[in-house]
């Protein structure tokens, strides 16, 4: 029985390192990073962790989107592995929205990202994927992929004032289940 593992706080160095990519996808090291991943995000109400956040310098994320108060037609998704996840902006435009982060805990800003994103990665069964992500779920792939870059969402914070309190986060939208 996997436990969840301890989820690497801001400081930790781990979080601005770069992660590596993963060229052995059925090695059993890299099943029990999945496995682990799995596990951790599960116990927790995040909707994404990627693989730095529990120490291990990988290129693996998870995105779990699900729809909430901000995006209520966010999809309801399985948790989806992405093994060597990257993406090119489909255009320059960008919104800014809410986030926080597991890493990150009591704190939420606003963080510009790409509104729509082409993404490719490998699947956990080895497979390839291409696809067209948008809004919030193009906004949870762009959080985790950039903890592989050793990138947190607060260096993309155009203003100290776009900031907040956790505690005044839920007194405007009620709600903490989006952590990323
Ligand atoms: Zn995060």
């Amino acid at each position: 029985m996997i436990q969840p593992c301890e989820i690497a706080q801001l400081g930790a160095k781990v979080l601005r390192q770069h992660a590596e990519i993963v060229d052995k996808l059925d090695s059993p090291v890299i099943r029990q990073i999945i496995n682990e991943m799995q596990t951790t995000l599960a116990a927790t109400q995040g909707v994404g962790l990627a693989a730095p956040q529990i120490s291990q310098l990988k290129r693996i994320i998870i995105v779990a989107s699900r729809p909430n108060i901000r995006y209520p037609k966010a999809p309801l998704m399985t948790p989806t592995v992405m093994i060597n996840p990257i993406f090119e902006a489909l255009s320059g435009e960008k919104e800014k929205d809410w986030e926080g982060c597991l890493s990150i805990p009591g704190i939420r800003a606003l963080v510009p990202r790409y509104k729509a994103i082409k993404v490719q990665y490998v699947d956990e069964n080895g497979n390839p994927v291409e696809k067209i992500l948008e809004d919030f779920v193009a906004r949870v792939f762009q959080h985790e992929t950039d903890h592989l870059e050793g990138k947190v969402y607060l260096d993309r914070v155009e203003s100290p004032i776009d900031i907040i309190s956790e505690s005044e986060y839920l007194k405007l939208f009620g709600h903490c289940e989006d952590s990323l």
